[in-house]
Order: structure tokens, then sequence, then C-alpha cells
């Protein structure tokens, strides 16, 4: 398969690997937005969080609860987004899922996730949440 980030975790392409076990790899950004910017990618090919499976994305999860972590105690951020971007509709560029970790300083430059809440219909929300819970399995 013809998948950028398959090919890092076989080490077909060269990366900066911060992190590995049996299901799980982290690596540095290439176009980091901050110091400490990491990606961290199930070893298993999945596009998308509708691809993956439930143990490699909580395999994914904690590791990036570990990473978040260390990123906290050598970089000393004031704060971290984490992003994970499924579908085109969603900015996701590479579709092999991956989280992002960015270390964030205030002043950085970097945009704040300031979308602006606005008022919406009670009754629209509550038929939507109604959708979602008949959807649930
Ligand atoms: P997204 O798909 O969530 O929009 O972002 C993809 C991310 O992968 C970008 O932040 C981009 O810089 C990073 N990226 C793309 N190609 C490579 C690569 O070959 N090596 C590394 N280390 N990062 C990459
Ligand atoms: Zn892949």
């Amino acid at each position: 398969m013809d998948c950028i980030f398959c090919k890092i975790v076989s080490n077909e392409i060269p990366s900066i690997k911060v992190y590995e076990d049996d299901r799980v790899f982290a690596f540095m950004d290439i176009n980091p937005l901050n110091d400490g910017h990491l990606l961290i990618v199930p070893k298993a090919h999945a596009a998308t969080i509708h691809e993956i499976t439930e143990a490699d994305f909580l395999a994914v999860m904690s590791v990036t609860h570990k990473l978040a972590a260390a990123v906290k105690k050598a970089l000393n951020p004031e704060g971290i987004n984490l992003m994970q971007l499924n579908g085109r509709a969603a900015n996701q560029v590479v579709p092999h899922l991956h989280v992002h970790i960015v270390p964030r300083w205030s002043g950085d430059g970097l945009p704040i996730c300031n979308w602006e809440p606005a008022a919406s219909d009670m009754e629209k929300i509550k038929d939507v949440a109604g959708q979602i819970q008949e959807a649930l399995e």
C-alpha cells in the first residue's frame, strides 16, 4: 500500500522516532507547528477512526497520554493541543490515523481553537442527541 505513515512505521522512509511498541509508533512531525510536535500512529494501517479497531485506538490513546507527560516534563509547555482529524472535511491530509501532540505557549502565534459559540435551538440539539443514542450499538 502506498501509505507514507505505513512506510515510516516499516522504516522504508526515515523518521525521528520517539516511541515504539507492538501496536503503536510515535515520531516527530516533519513540519512542526511548535517544538515537540509529535505524531502517534497505529502500526496496522487504518485510515480514520471508522477503520481502526478499538484495541488499536485505545493503544494509540494510551501512548498519547504517556507522551503528553514526557513532553510536559521535557519542554514544560503552558498547554498541549491534541488533534486527531478524520476525513478531508476535517482537514485530514495523511489518510493513516494519527494523533498530533502540539505543545503550546501563550503568544506562540498559532491559532487557538476559538470558533465562536452561537446560540442554537434546544429542540434541534435534543433531536440530534436522540439520533445518536439510537445509533449506539
Ligand atoms: P493531518 O493529516 O492531520 O492534516 O496532518 C498530517 C501531518 O503529517 C502534518 O502535520 C505533516 O507535517 C506530517 N507529515 C506529512 N508527511 C510526513 C513525513 O513524511 N514525515 C513526518 N515526520 N511527518 C509528515
Ligand atoms: Zn498506512
